[in-house]
């Protein structure tokens, strides 16, 4: 018998991090693509320090923005330590974009022809860690009497296959759309960037799984926020982002 492919080693330490673990707010940040950070097993995947680097290993800017709407609302954050590239923990493991061998433009030589047993690995280490201390940090606030309303923060790339995006702030949601309806109100009487509904994705592109699996399946408030990364790639950006969103959730809750 083969050895199970060992995926985080002591030296990586665990794939889950919390911040601000008593915040007060109802509402819970969660931040899957918060780190391009490979695991050491997997060296570089055969891929470029360029690509490693691009928006298909990470959200850049989307955790620096999470913790400013963090610490602006007193808000519990969870995000995953490991980048998107060896698990997308914002993909159920049916799904072959949960270990993409192709992402945009580039192809990933170490996601090429994963055995049934890779996946399962990566999943386990990745994937269900993150997704059961979600469920442990909800559980914990419905004991002591917390809401949670769910908030995921994302960022997109500018330029997609060529093609240039001009939305810049996405407010996205499934079947449940409060949270995300009270948004885009609030964005409306006070706009500052062209912010859109679903965009530059939506639920038919599978992007709402971490929405469906903790938000809407416990008929909790959720959305997913969506910011264009050219807007949050350095700290004033991040800031300015960051004070933005936090105002529109917070009217969102008052509302
Ligand atoms: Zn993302």
């Amino acid at each position: 018998m083969l050895a199970q492919p060992r995926i985080l080693s002591e030296a990586d330490g665990d794939c889950v991090a919390i911040e601000r673990v008593h915040g007060k707010s109802p509402v819970l940040i969660i931040c899957e693509h918060a780190s391009r950070t490979l695991p050491e097993n997997f060296g570089d995947l055969g891929l470029s320090q360029e690509a490693l680097s691009s928006h298909i290993a990470w959200d850049p800017g989307a955790l620096a923005v999470a913790r400013g709407i963090s610490a602006g609302l007193d808000a519990t954050l969870i995000y995953q330590r490991f980048s998107r590239l060896i698990y997308d923990c914002n993909r159920p493991p049916s799904s072959p974009g949960a270990m993409p061998e192709v992402s945009e433009i580039y192809t990933i030589p170490g996601n090429k022809d994963l055995t049934g047993e890779e996946r399962r690995a990566r999943a386990e280490a990745l994937y269900q860690p993150f997704h059961d201390a979600v469920r442990a940090l909800i559980r914990d606030r419905q004991a002591r009497g917390q809401d949670s309303v769910i908030v995921t923060i994302h960022s997109f790339t500018p330029v997609y296959n060529g093609k240039q995006r001009a939305v810049e702030l996405g407010i996205l949601h499934d079947e449940d759309s409060r949270f995300a309806d009270r948004m885009l109100a609030s964005a409306a009487e006070a706009p500052l960037y062209r912010t859109e509904r679903n965009e530059p994705y939506g639920p038919e592109d599978g992007v709402t799984h971490t929405l469906i699996v903790h938000g809407t399946s416990n008929g909790l408030r959720n959305v997913m926020i969506e910011v264009r990364n050219d807007l949050i790639s350095e700290d004033t950006g991040q800031g300015v982002v960051a004070d933005y969103l936090t105002g529109l959730i917070q009217q969102s809750l008052d509302a």
